[in-house]
């Protein structure tokens, strides 16, 4: 798609200043192909330089990790924070430990959690970070020096107010509370929100765990309920196993659809009997071990290496592995079998040519930074009771999960009808997150 012709000469700018930053650009490439229309009604956006601020982090930071395996052999590692946007409140966004993150990994996604945080309508400014580590087959020892030489760069740049970190893929409920130890340790501060995705005993949130997974299930049961449709025997594939996955595929079965898949690098187990989550959990969460294990416990399983999970008949897919998943041919795949709604539990799964394969076809189709926000709501709730020094039930939190993702259906969705594309939830994420970040922007001057 051609970019709106005040934008053009920005985007190929940015595009010299991050070079080789593919997932960067492509990002970039998508947010500003969906603004086109604002700027036709804002010039006050463009007379601001606004779009050009709002692609440049406010500050990024990239520093050596070094630690000691079990051997005692010493290894360095690169850790990264961007702190991208803190126009509507303190950076927020999680750290991602996969030996592929680079700097421009984190940046991408540092972007798009700009929009995604603005979308929840709460308090959160937009950040990522991470590092090169590799946390696979490592013992918990070496986990936990990781994160403590990690969070020794790190907590100077951190802060309640300031940034405040959570997990993302390779971290979770583990790391964050080594990372919070050490934290506590550096400053002498028991500083509860300046990490969310705590475990429930030292001031995490109940459903915080769920809450990505969960709330791509209200987000995409939104979407259908909108074409008067539901979950009840939809037939599901949910790709990856890890947290997000695991209660996508939980809560998809608690509204009556059946999960007939999920996958790891390695490949992806088909279970036509429904995937057994708890089995899964066992595996992934307790063991730490391969998706390829649970066909070998589960007779009505097989385990197929190698192939795009994609290839499954599906009526809803639900890719929550990581980014550029599903390819152009996945998505025709997908659209020729008959599926007829996709959420993104993943940040950016979908290549743009899949993108554009989903919009002609007219699926439903929603967007990461929409679908997927509910694990950061949910963490932006977990500071309100750290910040109250209160705790809430299950049941509220998990309804103001539900709450939230239906207005960030409802505002993509209207937001989409008042610019004349209806029915296109990335147009109308796009724009309603972008509205809020560059209103707050202008209020606050040149800063
Ligand atoms: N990593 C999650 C995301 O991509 C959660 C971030 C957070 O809770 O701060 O949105």
């Amino acid at each position: 798609m051609a970019l709106h012709e005040d934008l053009e000469p920005i985007y190929e700018k940015l595009v010299i200043r991050n070079p080789g930053e593919m997932e960067f650009h492509q990002t970039l490439r998508e947010v500003l192909e969906s603004i086109g229309p604002v700027v036709s009604k804002h010039p006050e956006y463009v007379r601001s330089n606004i779009i050009e601020r709002i692609c440049e982090p406010e500050r990024q930071i990239v520093f050596r990790v070094p630690w000691e395996d079990d051997s005692g052999a010493v290894h360095i590692n690169r850790g990264f924070r961007v702190e991208f946007n803190s126009a509507l409140g303190p950076y927020k966004g999680g750290l991602r430990f996969h030996p592929s993150v680079l700097l421009g990994t984190v940046k991408f996604l540092g972007f798009e959690q700009i929009f995604k945080n603005s979308l929840t309508g709460l308090p959160i400014g937009g950040g990522k970070g991470g590092a090169d580590f590799d946390p696979k087959g490592r013992s918990d020892r070496e986990v936990m020096r990781f994160c403590q030489s990690f969070m020794t760069e790190l907590h100077r740049h951190l802060g309640e107010y300031t940034d405040v970190p959570a997990g993302d893929v390779g971290v979770g409920g583990r790391e964050i509370g080594y990372l919070f130890g050490q934290y506590k340790r550096l400053t002498n501060r028991y500083e509860s929100g300046v990490l969310t995705g705590k475990s429930l005993p030292f001031g995490g949130a109940r459903v915080r765990t769920e809450a990505t997974g969960y709330g791509n299930v209200f987000f995409v049961n939104e979407m259908l309920a909108a074409r008067g449709d539901s979950f009840d025997g939809k037939r599901t594939v949910v790709s990856g196993s890890g947290n997000v996955a695991i209660y996508t595929i939980e809560k998809v079965q608690d509204l009556g659809g059946i999960v007939v898949a999920c996958s790891d690098s390695e490949g992806y187990v088909l279970d036509e009997s429904g995937i057994d989550v708890e089995l899964v959990k066992t595996i992934k969460e307790i063991e730490r071990g391969r998706i390829c294990d649970y066909a070998d416990r589960r007779p009505s399983a097989k385990f197929v290496p190698g192939r795009s999970i994609w290839e499954i008949e599906c009526d809803v897919a639900m890719p929550s592995a990581t980014q550029n998943e599903i390819t152009g041919r996945d998505a025709s795949t997908l659209v020729r079998n008959g599926c007829v709604a996709l959420g993104e539990g993943a940040n950016m799964p979908t290549t743009p040519e899949g993108v554009r394969v989903f919009r002609e076809a007219g699926i439903a189709f929603g967007p990461g930074k929409a679908a997927n926000a509910g694990g950061v709501a949910t963490s932006a709730l977990e500071m309100q009771q750290n910040a109250s020094r209160d705790s809430w039930s299950r049941e509220f939190t998990e309804q103001r999960l539900k709450d939230i993702m239906a207005d960030i259906h409802h505002r993509c969705y209207e937001t989409a009808d008042e610019y004349g594309m209806p029915g296109d939830y990335t147009a109308g994420a796009n724009i309603a997150g972008f509205c809020r970040v560059a209103d707050a922007m202008l209020a606050l001057g040149v800063v």
